[in-house]
């Protein structure tokens, strides 16, 4: 008979740190079913209805438990995103440590899995003997900066965004000091500092897992596992994405079956991005202007990019925000929904040419799953890495100019739009996307390297038990 094997697992606060380990969770339980999950939530305030709902779909072998919430009075006020949902890891320690004990005296268990802003989770391994590993729900080229900044902290002075060269992380395409993470835009603040303390505890990890695939970033991942380094062992299991199943009969993909195949764009910021007034102002004539198809997710603008990320927000309309007339000017053109998408059932729909996406991580290997190419338009967080990665490395997307207001402006928009839906390079890029789509299908058959990686893993672990 096959060991019963025990692992627990703590996602980050918000809905796309939760999913990714989630999802990870359940292939673990797919490919090998002696795996039980434990999962331990922090929340700040009162967790989102889409994490709520993601937990009702989990099968048996997982179990989740929500920790006491943290206060959203309790945390330092007007600090960074990166720092609200650290802190709140930091705040839920002790209601981990408690669910720890008590899981690990009933039962035995053998490693703990992160998420790389739950890291401080990870101090508690040895105290219950665990192995200790972060999930990464990121790219393999975003963790190569993590572990390199270290070097280029102490080699350089100047803020990353004023070198005159792009910065040259081993492996990964050159990228601009300004075009690395938020947390790496001001080295005097609090949240560089928090970021660097975090990485700096990455390498005394049992490993990493991304959640990549060898032939997306094949690069990356070969110096990430060079030897000499230092680094951890790196782990790319991905992609790894929603499956999303009983959508149907929702009006927006009942709309999207009217539409011809591969002539609209879905337009949508993830799980929390939001645009300012102007900037949703332009979107709208930008999308207008280009004549396509589109369909539209919008959210209350406001003047903070990532406002609507960690918790469930006020019940306002977003609609009332778009220009006079819009709707009705739109309406044989587009369709616009507020706030939330079914988005797997949407990227996987035959209708959907096109995705013009904030980059997070999800949204991206949610478009190459579904060999659909990307209109990048990074908000925050480690966004405008991954547009570099897709538009200069894969080239699997365009990315608009920002104007010296600070807008992305309707003209732009629409070059952008027609760039990908009708021009010469739209229509390689949709070539590199259908080819890197079926790379993402190999990597995940059961001789495929993430696959292949995974069970190598399990293998380790199953020999403690
Ligand atoms: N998502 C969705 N519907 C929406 C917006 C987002 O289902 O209207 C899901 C999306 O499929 C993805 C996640 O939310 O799985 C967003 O994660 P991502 O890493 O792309 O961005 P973040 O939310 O972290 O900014």
């Amino acid at each position: 008979m096959e060991k019963m094997v025990h692992i627990a697992v703590v996602p980050g606060p918000g809905f796309s740190h939760l999913v990714p380990i989630l999802q990870f969770s359940k292939r673990l339980v797919q490919l090998h079913p002696n795996f039980h999950v434990t999962c331990l939530i922090p929340t700040l305030g009162s967790p989102p209805s889409a994490s709520k709902s993601i937990l009702e779909t989990l099968p048996p072998n997982i179990k989740s438990i929500f920790l006491q919430p943290v206060k959203p009075e309790d945390l330092p006020q007007r600090v960074a995103i990166e720092t609200q949902i650290q802190f709140t890891v930091t705040l839920s320690l002790p209601s981990i440590h408690q669910a720890l004990k008590t899981l690990t005296s009933k039962t035995p268990f053998v490693a703990l899995v992160a998420d790389s802003f739950a890291f401080e989770a990870l101090d508690f391994a040895k105290e219950f003997n665990l192995l200790s590993y972060i999930y990464f729900p990121s790219s393999a080229t975003t963790l190569s900066w993590y572990l390199y900044v270290l070097k280029l902290d102490k080699e350089t002075s100047c803020e990353y965004r004023d070198l005159p060269e792009p910065v040259k992380i081993p492996g990964c395409v050159p990228i601009h000091g300004r075009d690395l993470n938020n947390q790496a835009q001001d080295r005097s603040s609090q949240v560089y500092k928090l970021f660097l303390q975090r990485v700096q505890r990455f390498c005394f990890f049992d490993g990493i897992f991304i959640n990549s695939f060898f032939e997306m970033e094949a690069s990356p991942i070969r110096a990430l596992k060079e030897e000499g380094r230092g680094y951890p062992l790196v782990y790319p299991v991905g992609p790894i994405v929603q499956t999303g199943d009983d959508a149907n009969g929702l009006e927006c993909l009942t709309w999207l079956d009217k539409q011809e195949v591969g002539s609209v764009l879905y337009v949508s910021f993830g799980s929390g991005g939001t645009l300012s007034q102007e900037q949703v102002n332009e979107l709208a004539y930008g999308l207008e202007l280009s004549n396509h198809k589109f369909l539209w997710v919008v959210r209350e603008p406001s003047s903070l990019a990532f406002d609507a990320y960690l918790s469930a927000k006020r019940d306002v309309d977003p609609l009332h925000f778009l220009p006079g007339g819009f709707l009705e000017r739109t309406k044989e053109q587009g369709l616009v929904i507020p706030s939330w998408a079914p988005q797997i059932q949407v990227l996987g729909h035959s209708s959907v040419g096109g995705f013009l996406t904030h980059c997070g991580w999800n949204s991206i290997l949610e478009s190459v799953v579904h060999g659909v190419p990307l209109i990048t338009w990074p908000l925050f967080a480690e966004q405008r890495m991954n547009a570099v990665v897709l538009s200069e490395g894969l080239k699997v997307g365009v990315r608009p100019r920002v104007g010296e207001n600070g807008l992305v402006e309707k003209v732009e928009i629409v070059e952008v739009i027609k760039c990908l839906m009708e021009g010469e390079e739209g229509g390689k890029m949709h070539k590199r996307m259908e080819e890197l789509k079926e790379a993402a299908n190999s990597a995940l058959k059961e001789d495929g390297s993430s696959t292949k990686t995974l069970s190598e893993l399990v293998l380790k672990w199953e020999n403690l038990v």
